[in-house]
């Protein structure tokens, strides 16, 4: 079987399906008959004992002061905690709730009794007495456990979704390959899966009851399919493309220590986007110019506890050292959407990616965004330090942040603690901060321009929602002419430009953006030995001929074709 999906993080995966069903709509909120309670209390005694052997089978692979072994210690407690239980069998016998629903109703009420404790870790207990509920009800619905740390090698997971924050949880060593019945190639759990060179396939619309756990799988994330049992000729053919892609991969390696211009010399800047410290450490692999954008966010996602001020400081004086002088573009945390931190209470909004995100987010608390600036600042004094702040539309919010960190700088003084100079940019990710950049321009030092939230914006159209992916790419007129507008914008005011968003990352595009005036490209690790080679094979003039025509198409399927002519 043969299901075409979108190919978000390249690569070939052969193993077998770890297939997770999702959970919607299944919970039934009807009261039982009481002929019926006695069973459930029965199924609710097998899930919990299911359960805690699970988690006791995955703390032997864990170290007793680690972490995670802490959280799978707290985890138990409470499985094993006889008033919980007490307090489940009665949500059966009184309330002729069914277990899953008894379990539900009972982890709420006492994740809430936690989150009213008001203490930043209690809010984080909160959210694992959440998760721990689901692996419940999971298991009371569907007889399996998300229970991931067990998987066997080359596990190849199937699912409906899973969120950035699920992501930092999986255990990559074990994951080959992923493939997602939803999202798509800007979505952030699409960027996690790049960055740690997981082949994936998002939007991909497979049914999950077909497919048996432990089932051959094979991800073409080439291509773009996902091959259910595949043949013996589908492995063979597999197998020769992955060695063709081994050796593409090799042949790029000639372009690391190649200068990062085009043919007759005009020079861009080609730094990298990470969402972790580790991923520094390849940057001297691809021969990175340094961080073009850190999405520190995904530091608050991997961590249990927030780091706090001191935490981060070190955080960032790692990377500073890692990167030896070379620049670190550190982007305050972008929040938000579907990006939640389990340690953090997020209020639940109706629309989240027009709510509360990025410094709409930080600015509304203050103390976690004061300790990350004061992090920074500090670091500052060890290395070269970009300020980056995702979401501003407007030149208030621009002051309001610039205003907080006058009050840090003062702080710092204060308590007699060094920091060291920052620039200042924004990501521009919005229309509005486009048609406004004239107004934050003389406050900024650069600008970066996010084109996966900007396509997201102006087209009106969800990032990662597989219908919309077809119909409003990035590589679209609208999306073209805001570049275009921003980067005249921020050269008459003499202000850096850049690009972090995945377009960067799209070799069909780079002579387009070098043409249109871009100084710098902040590429994903996996992309940039090829956006270098792309770039070196163009001159300066012919990229600007490309953008004057582009500038002028008004057709999608015009503008594609003209860059994918170019490109070939
Ligand atoms: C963007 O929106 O283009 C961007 C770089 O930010 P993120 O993908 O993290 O939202
Ligand atoms: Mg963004």
């Amino acid at each position: 079987m043969i299901i075409k999906g979108i190919a978000v993080s390249a690569g070939i995966a052969l193993g077998q399906a770890k297939v997770l069903q999702p959970l919607d709509s299944k919970l039934d909120y009807h009261l039982l008959p009481p002929s019926q309670l006695h069973f459930e209390q029965r199924c609710l005694d097998k899930a919990l004992a299911a359960l805690t052997s699970q988690i006791k089978k995955s703390a032997l692979h864990l170290q007793p002061d680690s972490d995670h072994y802490q959280l799978i210690e707290a985890d138990l407690m409470l499985l094993e905690d006889e008033e919980l239980q007490e307090e489940l069998q009665v949500a059966i016998a009184k309330q002729q709730f069914s277990a899953a629903l008894a379990v539900e109703h009972t982890f709420a009420k006492h994740a809430q009794a936690m989150r009213d404790m008001d203490t930043p870790y209690l809010s984080c207990r909160a959210e694992d007495i959440l998760s721990l509920g689901q692996r419940l009800i999971r298991i009371l619905l569907t007889g399996e456990s998300t229970e991931l740390s067990n998987i066997p090698d080359n596990s190849i997971i199937i699912t409906q979704d899973i969120t950035p924050a699920e992501f930092a949880t999986l255990p990559l060593e074990r994951v080959s390959g992923l493939v997602l019945q939803t999202g798509g190639v800007t979505s952030h759990t699409a960027i996690l899966a790049r960055s740690a060179s997981i082949p994936t396939l998002m939007s991909c619309p497979c049914d999950l009851t077909l497919i048996a756990n432990g089932a051959p799988i094979a991800v073409d994330a080439i291509s773009g399919e996902l091959i259910v049992n595949p043949t013996q000729e589908q492995v063979a053919r597999l197998a020769i493309a992955q060695q063709q892609a081994l050796e593409r991969k090799v042949g790029l390696e000639q372009f690391k220590n190649q200068a990062t211009q085009t043919q007759d010399g005009h020079k861009i800047s080609l730094l990298a986007n990470v969402g972790c410290i580790s991923e520094i450490n390849h940057l001297a692999d691809v021969g990175a110019e340094g961080v073009g954008l850190f999405r520190t966010e995904f530091m608050f996602m991997n961590n249990h506890e927030l780091p706090d001020e001191h935490q981060q400081y070190l955080l960032y004086c790692d990377a500073l050292q890692l990167l030896g002088g070379k620049p670190l573009t550190i982007r305050t945390i972008d929040l938000g959407a579907d990006k939640e931190v389990p340690s953090l209470s997020m209020v639940k909004e109706e629309n989240p990616a027009l709510g509360l995100r990025g410094v709409r987010y930080t600015l509304s608390h203050p103390q976690l965004f004061k300790a990350q600036l004061r992090a920074i600042l500090r670091a500052a004094n060890h290395g070269q330090v970009r300020l980056m702040f995702p979401m501003v539309n407007q030149v208030e919010e621009l002051e309001a942040v610039l205003s907080l960190i006058e009050q840090c700088k003062n702080e710092l003084i204060e308590a007699e603690k060094g920091f060291g100079d920052v620039t200042f940019g924004i990501v521009v990710e919005t229309p509005a901060a486009v048609i406004n950049l004239d107004s934050m321009l003389p406050l900024l030092d650069f600008i970066s321009i996010g084109t996966n939230d900007l396509t997201q914006y102006t087209m009106a159209a969800d990032r990662s929602n597989p219908y919309l992916i077809d119909r409003y790419p990035v590589l679209s007129p609208a999306i073209i002419k805001l570049i275009g507008q921003s980067i005249n914008c921020a050269k008459a005011a003499n202000v850096q430009v850049s690009m972090c968003g995945e377009l960067a990352s799209n070799p069909n595009a780079t002579a387009l953006l070098i043409g249109l005036g871009i100084d710098e490209l902040s590429v994903s690790v996996a992309a940039l030995l090829e956006i270098k080679q792309e770039l070196t094979r163009w001159r300066y003039q012919d990229c600007v001929k490309l953008a004057e025509q582009a500038m002028v198409i008004s057709r999608i399927d015009t503008l594609n074709e003209l860059l994918t002519r170019c490109h070939s």
